[in-house]
């Protein structure tokens, strides 16, 4: 069981996490978690941001992949697509 203290230190994390700005760094990694880009908090913040703008979106992610096909020429084509594109909920 965790005390007071601890609780208290995760709520302050989560809630930076939140609000921080998760943009890309050039290696494609969070700026502000770390984490490969689009991280669960840009990733929510991308839908909100194009809900019902689908095509917004994907055209949105295309350029995001083509820029990272250029920074990341050591890394296979198909993962960073996958980094990149392939999270998207398929449409119904
Ligand atoms: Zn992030």
């Amino acid at each position: 069981m965790i005390g007071p203290q601890e609780r208290w230190y995760r709520h302050v994390r989560r809630k930076h996490a939140r609000s921080a700005h998760h943009l890309p760094t050039r290696a494609y990694a969070c700026h502000a978690c770390a984490a490969p880009w689009p991280c669960r908090h840009a990733r929510l913040a991308l839908l909100t941001s194009f809900r019902g703008d689908r095509v917004g979106l994907m055209v949105y992610l295309g350029a995001h992949l083509a820029r990272a096909l250029e920074e990341l020429p050591d890394t296979h084509a198909a993962l960073i697509a996958g980094q990149i594109l392939y999270w998207l909920p398929r449409r119904r």
